[in-house]
């Protein structure tokens, strides 16, 4: 809650809002009970139970439109129809569209351009679709709905006259100062969507945080997500950094870290109980009052790696996002993306995975596809892969809809919508998702680009 309040300060002093609403896409997880009989759930979950949570939202004027029923439903897919259509409803005191991360808000978004005309309908009748089944939510929503076919043609006339979805967010909630979520990381793939639908609104990075704990605080809300960093809060935990470049050595302390340098963060929560290594990858940018400012640089799991080659999912998403200027030219674009290596012939070869918005021509993917192989610069890769040592990179195209099984999956095992991060690469023993992803492919391609 502290962060929230000191963040939303430093937003506030940018972009200051009067009271109103705030349409956020979040969803609580579901609950078990652990043996010893303590509720155990996802971190994001806790938050939006907790009683505080209510306060701190009412006092930095973020109250979510929708209604608790729909927070908690059990059902995301529901809970993101109640969503938009509890936004719309406040469309005109709606100052903040958020979620935690921009994952949600892209996806969001586009669900809406296929709900769009449903949504009208249930507006203009007063009536709930019959695809929110949830009892408690179909009720808590119907108290919210009645017949108003002016908003319901203003938002049709509206949603007809934009040209593929451009600017939607500043048309459709027209009091709005900006979007906010975190953009950065591992969300930066889905920035590009974003900016088209937030039109001309600002884009704000949210801070840095997870589950274990609460690192930092994004106190330079004006500069674009790109560039965004976080000024660790000291008094919210113990924070200790493992040097990149020695990862042998031992952690250092906050004050101690080198401006430029890159380290794999470690926390210590609170009650001291556990220490943990996030698995991130931050530079130091800079200090602010002794504290210093972080940038995200990249989860440090995944690494692609056959034999002497390595890349990260930074460089994956450098790859990906190359290739993906060449679908740009054709109006296309890649909605999600996950990688492979796959170790099972004699030389082995990456695999990258591609759900499309919609189908792309053979030779705009044949160029795709060679085009990431080429943008894999790693010299290991590269000196490997003009020897042979390492095979052509393969592009499996995947039906529309696979990325969201994949969310769907995790959610089955008690994963939080609000959580969802895309895994960026997937083995073969993730026998589930392995077989969304395989029982998906509509196309491969493999590259010739060290071929010619
Ligand atoms: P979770 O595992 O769901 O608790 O999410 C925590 C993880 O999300 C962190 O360890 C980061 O990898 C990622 N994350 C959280 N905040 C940010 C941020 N502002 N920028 C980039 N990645 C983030």
């Amino acid at each position: 809650m502290q962060i929230y309040r000191t963040s939303f300060a430093f937003r506030n002093r940018e972009y200051p809002i009067g009271s109103g609403k705030a349409l956020q896409f979040i969803y609580g997880s579901k609950q078990a009970k652990t043996k010893g009989g303590l509720t155990a759930t996802t971190a994001t979950t806790n938050v939006y139970r907790s009683e505080q949570f209510k306060h701190t939202m009412e006092d930095i004027r973020s109250q979510c439109c929708s209604p608790d029923e729909v927070i908690f439903g059990p059902d995301c897919r529901q809970s993101l129809y109640c969503h938009l259509l509890c936004g719309l409803i406040c469309s005109d005191e709606v100052q903040i569209v958020s979620s935690t991360f921009a994952h949600s808000l892209v996806h969001a978004f586009r669900t809406f351009e296929q709900v769009w005309e449903e949504l009208c309908r249930d507006i203009r009748e007063g009536v709930l679709s019959s695809r929110v089944t949830v009892p408690a939510m179909r009720a808590a929503v119907s108290k919210l709905l009645s017949p108003n076919p002016g908003l319901a043609d203003s938002i049709h006339s509206k949603c007809s006259r934009l040209s593929d979805w451009c600017g939607v967010i500043p048309e459709l909630w027209p009091n709005a100062k900006y979007v906010y979520g975190i953009m950065t990381g591992s969300m930066e793939p889905y920035l590009n969507k974003l900016r088209h639908y937030a039109g001309g609104l600002p884009l704000m990075s949210a801070d840095y945080g997870s589950s274990e704990g609460w690192i930092g605080a994004n106190v330079n809300p004006s500069l674009p997500p790109e560039q965004a960093t976080f000024a660790v809060l000291p008094n919210i935990g113990y924070y200790e950094f493992i040097p990149l470049e020695r990862p042998e050595a031992r952690p250092v302390g906050l004050t101690q870290v080198e401006v430029g340098k890159q380290y794999e963060v470690v926390v210590t929560n609170f009650s001291g109980l556990y220490r943990y290594r996030l698995g991130d990858i931050v530079r130091i940018a800079g200090f602010r009052n002794s504290t210093p400012e972080l940038q995200f640089v990249c989860r440090s799991g995944l690494t692609l790696s056959i034999n002497i080659d390595k890349n990260t999912e930074k460089d994956l998403q450098l790859a990906v996002e190359a290739a993906g200027r060449l679908l740009a030219e054709e109006r296309l674009e890649v909605v999600d993306f996950t990688s492979h290596v796959d170790a099972s012939t004699e030389i082995g070869h990456y695999v990258v995975f591609w759900e499309l918005c919609s189908e792309a021509a053979e030779g705009v993917l044949r160029g795709c596809c060679n085009r990431m192989d080429l943008s894999f610069v790693d010299a290991g890769y590269v000196g490997s892969r003009k020897a042979g040592a390492i095979g052509a990179l393969e592009l499996r195209v995947v039906r529309r809809g696979t990325f969201q099984q994949i969310s769907d999956h995790y959610i089955r095992l008690g994963g939080a919508m609000s959580q969802f991060k895309t895994p960026r690469y997937v083995a073969a023993s993730n026998a589930e998702v392995w077989q969304i992803l395989c029982g998906n492919v509509t196309a491969c391609y493999f590259s010739t680009a060290y071929s010619l």
